[in-house]
C-alpha cells in the first residue's frame, strides 16, 4: 500500500482516504461520495477496511462486528472508490508491536471514559493508516465527533501532512444515525431507538432559548432527557453530555454553539449520536 502511495504522490496525484471499519452504509457513502468529489478526476479516492481490535474494549463486540465484505465492494464500487485496502491484523500490527499513539486531553471524557483504552486504539491504528495510505485529505464522519477532534488534535500535534474533512452525520427518517451497530437491533429496538436523538433535539430547543439554560435547570434538563430516554427508548443511558465543540469539556450553561452527545444501550447494542446546539 505504501508503494503505491509513495508512486502516486510522485505523479503528483491527489490521494483521498476514507477510514472505516466495514459493514458499509449510507453514511459511509456519503463521506466516499465526498472523498471523490475531493479527489477530483486525476486524483484516488481509498477507502480503507479494519475491525480493528486495539479500539475494542469488549472481545463479544469484537467477535460480533458485522463483516459484510462483499457488499461492502459494491457500495465501494458505487460510490467511486479507486482502491479498498483491507490489512490484515497481523499486517497491521506485529504480535511485538509495542508503540502507541496517545492523545490525553479530547480523549479523556465521554466515550474515553466510558471505554478506556478505545481512543489510544483509535489513534495508533489512524496514524498507521495514514502512513500506509499517505492521503492529502482524510475523512471522517461528524457522527463520531469525539473522534475526529482527537484525530485532529493528533494530526496538529504530530504534524502529519494531511488534511481533515469532517462531514455531516446521514440519519435514518427516524432520526436514527446510521451505524454498523444498527444491524444489531431488532425492529421494534430500532424503532424505540430514535427517541435518543429525539431527547438531543429537545436540548437544542433548551439551548435557544434567549438566556440559555444553567445551574439547577441544566441538572434538571439533564434528568429529565435521561428520563425520556430510558422510558421512550427503554435505553440504558451511559452518559448525557453537554461540551464545548472545541474542549470538549462540559459547559456549565448550555448556549448555542455547544454540544449535546449521547452514549446509550438500547437492547443489548450500544449506540452514540451528538447534535450541535
Ligand atoms: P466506522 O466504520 O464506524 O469506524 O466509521 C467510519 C467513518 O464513518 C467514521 O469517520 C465515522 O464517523 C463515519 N460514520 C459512521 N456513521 C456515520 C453516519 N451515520 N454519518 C456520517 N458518517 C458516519
Amino acid at each position: 500500500m505504501q508503494g503505491q502511495a509513495l508512486l502516486w504522490r510522485r505523479g503528483g496525484r491527489r490521494v483521498v482516504l476514507v477510514p472505516t471499519m466495514g459493514a458499509l452504509h449510507a453514511g459511509h457513502e456519503s463521506l466516499l461520495r465526498r472523498a471523490r468529489h475531493l479527489a477530483g478526476q486525476g486524483g484516488v479516492v481509498v477507502a480503507s477496511i479494519f475491525v480493528n481490535p486495539l479500539q475494542f474494549n469488549n472481545a463479544h463486540d469484537l467477535a460480533c462486528y458485522p463483516r459484510p465484505t462483499k457488499s461492502d465492494r459494491a457500495v465501494c464500487q458505487g460510490a467511486g472508490v479507486d482502491v479498498l485496502f483491507m490489512p490484515g491484523t497481523g499486517a497491521m500490527r506485529k504480535a511485538d508491536a509495542s508503540t502507541w499513539v496517545e492523545e490525553t486531553a479530547l480523549a479523556a471524557g465521554m466515550e474515553g471514559a466510558a471505554r478506556p483504552g478505545h481512543f489510544r486504539g483509535v489513534t495508533t491504528v489512524v496514524a498507521q493508516l495514514l502512513n500506509l495510505v499517505l492521503p492529502d485529505v482524510a475523512v471522517f464522519g461528524e457522527k463520531d465527533y469525539q473522534q475526529a477532534a482527537v484525530v485532529r488534535r493528533m494530526v496538529r500535534d504530530l504534524h502529519f501532512p494531511v488534511r481533515l474533512v469532517v462531514a455531516p452525520t446521514v440519519r435514518e427518517p427516524s432520526g436514527l444515525a446510521m451505524s454498523s451497530r444498527n444491524a444489531h437491533l431488532s425492529a421494534a429496538e430500532r424503532s424505540r431507538a430514535s427517541a435518543l436523538v429525539r431527547a438531543l433535539q429537545a436540548a437544542r430547543k433548551a439551548a435557544r432559548s434567549a438566556a440559555g439554560v444553567s445551574g439547577g435547570g441544566l441538572s434538571r434538563l439533564k434528568r429529565r432527557l435521561v428520563a425520556q430516554m430510558g422510558q421512550d427508548a427503554r435505553a440504558q443511558v451511559e452518559y448525557l453530555e453537554f461540551f464545548d465543540p472545541q474542549t470538549l469539556k462540559p459547559v456549565r450553561r448550555l448556549v448555542r454553539g455547544a454540544r449535546a452527545a449521547v452514549a446509550a444501550r438500547v437492547g443489548r447494542t450500544r449506540l452514540i449520536d451528538n447534535v450541535g446546539l
